[in-house]
């Protein structure tokens, strides 16, 4: 077996794929490799098994991923290691390299983005490196298949027995016994990394600013950085709600159609008739008519986005507001992921070190509206501030967004001045150079990855909630369904903070998927036993003032109970998960309540 290791964001998973033909999943920030991908490949006439070991800076410290690499490393499973290396810092690279060094025994070193150092004046030269070394070096542009022979037929020789290996090595392990004799060892990896970077790296040219530093002048300004900022996320909704419209009324219009043929067709009881068609149906179909089309344009702009390398720099320029949060950095990546699925977002939080950081990412996370409760907002704007315009509707929907940020500060900030008290912690953000996105494979992977899953989870939750809400809607009490009954129950209370009693019954029947909220909300509020029109909704007695109440609770109420389940298993604890509802809720009636007082 060959184990692949090194630093996050090398190209590790490229050349992995591009040897084993292996699709797997490339991120831009460090963490994402978290299992052990395998795979293999045949080369003259043998086969080579590979795996994929997680991104690591260093084997001496605690990262769970790091701790995953040094115990595979160990296990000696690994009949060879290839330590894949940045050409464009080869002096990080190679403090890895040097400890994989000290305690595996067959090492081979695997320059990779040659082409890229080549474009920023950078030349290595693998022969002196090699003699340095004592280990086979090969150089490589996995992105470009370049130098993949080359690797191949070395790892050959080395399986074989046939290449002679002296390492040079340190001879001291890589921890000591005492913190003090640890932190010793580690510096003089760093010293020698540098030592050897110096001796094999030539410069061919001194380079222009690179386009990367050139950008970077931009999207890391203090002030400008937030401005272009801003207008990412403008372009990325504008395209969203414009592009989305359209094809979601041909959906539904197409699952109209297929829906009155098959109830021609299918002949059953009116009950049963009822329940499968007005019910499942009627709310699969609009789950996936109204939640498809943006998702589909959301998440691979949003990839796009990722694979260009501009997320980390959205890190990069939160960073401070977190830490004055008393919040971690990383929170902001959390919350990116947010943004798409709550769910995801309170998985991703893994990628924080300190405990305390963690658990403030985790209770915050649903303050960041997810894909399922963008549909609500943009019908609901679209209705009463939007005038029409779709420029306008996105301006207004950037307005939430930053809203929703705003609050994930505060609330960051209300947890660690009470229930999570402690100091922030720093960490290392590696700001990866841009990147041409690979545009077919980020579409193929958003749709896959993303959309797809998230859609067949929403399916999974519809159908029976269809099924449910359509029962609720028929069941009569005094010739009343008992939706309405229940919902002129609740009235009284959600006047208090400008909504509705069906607007309550709405959210906490959409508890399953927020994707549900706004079918359900329709089929109350107009009082009939199926689906119906937004326009209707508008006739219905729908104030602006109440639109506005709604786009609030929308962005601040409990998460949904998909991520409230992700929320325990990540915890444990049932006291955070209540935590975690608690708070949004809490933050999102007294906003209401407050609009409603002065509005
Ligand atoms: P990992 O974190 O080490 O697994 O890195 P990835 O395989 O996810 O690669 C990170 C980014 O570097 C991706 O955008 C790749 O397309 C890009 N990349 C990988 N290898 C090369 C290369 O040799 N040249 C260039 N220009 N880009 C590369």
């Amino acid at each position: 077996m060959i184990a692949f290791a090194g630093n996050p964001n090398v190209g590790k998973s490229t050349l992995f794929n591009a040897l084993t033909g292996m699709k797997q999943h490339t991120g831009n920030w460090s963490g994402k490799t978290v299992d052990l991908a395998q795979g293999k490949y045949f080369y003259k006439g043998e086969s080579y098994q590979l795996v994929d070991l997680p991104g690591a800076y260093s084997l001496v410290s605690h990262s769970p991923e790091e701790r995953i690499a040094e115990d595979f490393l160990l296990s000696k499973e690994a009949q060879c290691t290839v330590v894949v290396c940045d050409a464009t810092c080869l002096e990080r690279s190679l403090i890895l390299a040097l400890q994989v060094m000290e305690i595996c025994e067959n090492v081979v070193l695997c320059i990779n983005l040659i082409d890229e150092a080549q474009r920023a004046g950078i030349e290595v030269d693998s022969k002196a490196l090699q003699m340095r070394l004592g280990v086979p070096v090969v150089l490589t542009s996995a992105e470009k298949q370049q130098g993949l022979e080359a690797l191949k037929e070395t790892l050959r020789s080395v399986c074989d027995g046939f290449a002679p290996m002296q390492p040079k090595r340190l001879g001291c392990g890589i921890r000591g016994k005492t913190q003090e004799a640890s932190d010793a060892i580690a510096r003089r990896f760093v010293r020698l990394a540098q030592e050897t970077a110096q001796h094999a790296l030539l410069r061919t040219e001194k380079k222009k600013a690179s386009f990367t530093q050139r950008l970077d002048r931009i999207f890391l300004h203090r002030r400008l950085g937030y401005l272009a900022m801003l207008l990412l996320l403008f372009a990325v909704f504008y395209l969203t709600i414009e592009g989305a419209n359209a094809p979601s009324q041909l959906l539904q219009w197409c699952f109209d159609r297929v829906g009155n043929f098959l109830e021609k067709v299918i002949k059953m009881p009116e009950f049963l008739h009822g329940l499968l068609f007005d019910g499942i149906y009627a709310t699969v179909s609009r789950v996936i008519a109204v939640m498809l089309p943006p998702m589909a344009i959301f998440f691979p702009l949003f990839t796009l986005l990722e694979d260009f390398g501009y997320l980390p720099r959205v890190a990069f320029l939160l960073d401070e507001r977190f830490r004055i949060a008393g919040a971690c950095g990383k929170q902001s990546l959390t919350m990116c992921m947010g943004f798409g699925c709550n769910a995801v977002g309170v998985s991703g939080c893994r990628i924080i070190d300190s405990p305390r950081e963690r658990k403030i990412a985790l209770l915050t996370n649903a303050f960041v509206p997810c894909n399922g409760r963008f549909p609500i907002l943009i019908v609901l704007i679209g209705m009463s501030f939007s005038f029409g315009s779709a420029i306008l509707g996105a301006a207004v929907l950037t307005g939430c967004i930053l809203l929703s940020i705003a609050m994930t500060l505060l609330a960051s900030f209300f947890l660690h001045k009470t229930y999570l008290q402690g100091t922030p912690s720093s960490f290392v953000l590696e700001l990866p150079p841009y990147r041409k996105p690979r545009i077919f494979q980020v579409i193929v992977r958003s749709v896959l990855d993303r959309t797809l899953s998230i859609l067949a989870r929403a399916v999974a939750v519809a159908a029976p909630a269809g099924a449910i809400i359509w029962l609720l809607a028929n069941l009569k009490i005094d010739a009343q369904p008992l939706l309405q009954v229940v919902s002129t129950w609740l009235d009284p209370l959600g006047k208090c903070f400008g909504l509705s009693g069906a607007i309550l019954l709405a959210f906490a029947l959409g508890s399953p998927a927020n994707e549900l909220v706004l079918p359900i909300l329709l089929m109350i509020m107009t009082a009939s036993p199926t689906y119906c029109d937004t326009q209707l909704l508008q006739l219905s007695g729908f104030s602006w003032q109440m639109s506005l109440s709604t786009i609030v609770f929308t962005l601040f109420h409990w998460p949904c109970l998909t991520t409230l389940w992700t929320i325990y298993r990540e915890s444990r604890s049932f006291t955070q998960t209540l935590l975690a509802a608690a708070l949004p809720t809490a933050f999102g009636l007294s906003l209401c309540f407050l609009l409603n007082l002065f509005v």
